[in-house]
């Protein structure tokens, strides 16, 4: 079992864009577990989006669980 917690993602999320893992670096902003801003194919080609994280699956449209959105 995994304790709900307050942000509004989870510390790692699949790229919206290629699937990849992404994280936040020191700055926030998101970066995939391959360390490259950029999305990838499996071929290493570039797709011309950048680490962005799915919404979690939880999303709704009131605040679920009491939990404020970040914005
Ligand atoms: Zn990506």
């Amino acid at each position: 079992m995994r304790p709900v917690t307050a942000s509004t993602y989870p510390r790692v999320s699949p790229c919206r864009h290629c699937g990849l893992a992404v994280l936040r670096d020191n700055d926030g902003v998101w970066i995939h577990s391959t360390l490259s801003y950029v999305c990838r194919d499996r071929y290493g080609a570039l797709r011309g989006s950048y680490a962005n994280p799915e919404p979690p699956a939880t999303t709704r449209l009131g605040p679920p669980f009491g939990v404020q959105p970040a914005r």
